[in-house]
């Protein structure tokens, strides 16, 4: 296997497999972002999405309101997109400003059209091993994993980062697939120790440089989902990717490792809604 898990090269290949399905559909399918305020990384993140639907040929629009906007009138668009048989996906880039009630607007969203996997619904069915969206960071990494040949039966996985975004569904997903796995956070005694015990260690923590290679071992396949803004504007992972590259099995660079599968998985969701729209 390569040292490097080449998160840019397969969701380049996997877009590539999505435009050709996209190419050969007369009604594309079509995306609904919303957005609530106007925080800098969103933007970037919802460039990158709205850049990559154009270059699979797939519709995304972007709804953008103020951070002040009202509760009612952004559930009464999510309700509009849901009856909308023209679109297929609906997400809400998160966070949200303060003030709003994250789990009023998600759970507003259909769940046959929910494409983050963050409804109650989604979260339940991957909760109970019959997953149907799931989250795209954790969809991501088991996309990688399958194409690197990476399998988790038997395996020790530890997650550092126990969010509902990434952390959480990326443990259900792996205990799905028979790994056994331990979930870390800031509250952890002895984060080293967890670490090293891993087979495969997955880092979604948002801290630079917090798996340094005290935390490693040569047998282990890191997967770093961090993705940390230097003041210099440089972009960083969570692992001191320099240093332990060369003494473990494999590892995901940041950037062009978890985000780029990020961002393929959403669309793969995407079409995954619009096939079942088509059978419904
Ligand atoms: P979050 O802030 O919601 O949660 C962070 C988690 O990490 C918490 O459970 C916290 O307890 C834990 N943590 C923080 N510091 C720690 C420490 N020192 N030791 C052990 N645990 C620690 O974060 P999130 O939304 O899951 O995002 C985590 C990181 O992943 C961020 O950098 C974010 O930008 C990035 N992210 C990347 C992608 C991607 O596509 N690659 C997607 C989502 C999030």
């Amino acid at each position: 296997m390569s040292k490097l898990l080449d998160g840019k090269k397969v969701s380049e290949l996997l877009a590539k497999g999505l435009a050709i399905k996209v190419r050969k559909l007369k009604n594309k399918p079509k995306l609904a972002i919303i957005q609530v305020g106007d925080l800098e990384e969103s933007n970037t993140y919802i460039k990158k999405k709205l850049a990559f639907a154009k270059k699979i040929g797939v519709i995304a629009i972007h709804k953008k309101y103020p951070k002040n906007a009202r509760e009612n009138e952004i559930i009464s668009d999510i309700l509009k997109y849901n009856a909308d048989v023209s679109v297929h996906g609906v997400m809400i880039q998160l966070p949200l400003s303060k003030g709003f009630n994250k789990n009023n607007i998600l759970e507003s969203i259909s769940s046959k059209k929910d494409v983050d996997g963050l409804t109650a619904k989604n979260t339940k069915l991957l909760f109970d091993n019959s997953e149907a969206f799931v989250p795209a960071t954790t969809k991501g990494i088991l996309s990688l994993f399958e194409y690197y040949k990476i399998n988790l039966t038997g395996k020790k996985a530890i997650i550092v980062g126990q969010s509902s975004l990434v952390g959480k569904p990326t443990a259900l997903a792996f205990l799905n697939r028979k790994a056994t796995v331990t979930v870390c956070n800031i509250h952890t005694k002895n984060l080293e120790k967890e670490t090293k015990s891993a087979d495969i260690l997955v880092v979604a923590a948002g801290h630079p440089n917090l798996i340094t290679k005290k935390h490693v071992h040569k047998n282990q396949i890191v997967i770093d989902v961090g993705i940390n803004i230097l003041p210099n504007g440089k972009i960083t992972g969570d692992a001191d990717y320099k240093n332990i590259k060369s003494l473990v099995r494999a590892i995901t660079p940041v950037p062009g490792g978890a985000g780029p599968m990020t961002v393929v998985s959403l669309f793969q969701n995407l079409l995954k809604a619009y096939f079942g729209a088509k059978k419904s």
